[in-house]
């Protein structure tokens, strides 16, 4: 029974949706992900696509 490997369950505070965090079992798929350009306010990680889109939305709104 190690806890420590096990993922971490959140949800999404954006959409609610449940993921899994593996940030203290050695590597996040976040991780794989550009960081954010700014954090994003009263939000502890968003899911995979809400986190896609947040992004992209960040980095376009930063072009010219
Ligand atoms: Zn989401």
């Amino acid at each position: 029974m190690d806890i420590q490997n096990k993922p971490e369950k959140k949800a999404c505070g954006r959409c609610g949706q449940a993921f899994d965090c593996h940030s203290r079992s050695g590597g996040c798929w976040c991780e794989s992900l550009p960081p954010l350009p700014k954090a994003v306010a009263g939000h502890d990680c968003l899911c995979p696509s809400c986190l896609q889109k947040e992004i992209q939305a960040q980095q376009a709104a930063s072009k010219p």
